[in-house]
């Protein structure tokens, strides 16, 4: 048997916890059950504790968040690559590429992750008219 929160914590939404839980992948409010049925497809709801995710929508941004923790990663190891190896552009182009899918692939669902987690918190949707 896994532990709920009780109904008082489920009116709680902490937001270091909701993200936390989120980058991990699993849901914001147990923390134990899966977020995602696919790569990056959520669940309509926790397979654990039922709470609904599939009507949150983080459109643009987990890409965003993907490209720029992409770019803080990617630049210095090219960087150091070229600084100490100073390979042809060819091979220095060849690196970026491989290694920027890699990581993309890596942390597009993490960042997926985190932007429900928050979205979650704030009890957000993603369809909200400003
Ligand atoms: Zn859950």
């Amino acid at each position: 048997m896994s532990d709920h929160p009780s109904s008082k914590e489920e009116e709680r939404r902490p937001i270091r916890r909701s993200l936390w839980r989120g980058l991990l992948k699993r849901c914001p409010n147990c923390g134990t059950g899966r977020i995602f049925a696919r790569y990056l497809k959520p669940t309509d709801n926790c397979t654990d504790c039922g709470e609904a995710f599939g009507h949150i929508r983080t459109d643009d941004f987990a890409p965003w968040l993907t490209i720029l923790l992409l770019g803080h990663i990617l630049v210095p190891i090219v960087g150091t690559i070229d600084y100490y190896l100073a390979p042809p552009l060819w091979i220095i182009l060849l690196c970026v590429v491989v290694i920027g899918i890699i990581l993309t692939l890596a942390l597009l669902p993490h960042s997926k992750g985190f932007c429900l987690g928050l979205m979650w918190a704030l009890r957000l949707r993603g369809d909200e008219q400003h």
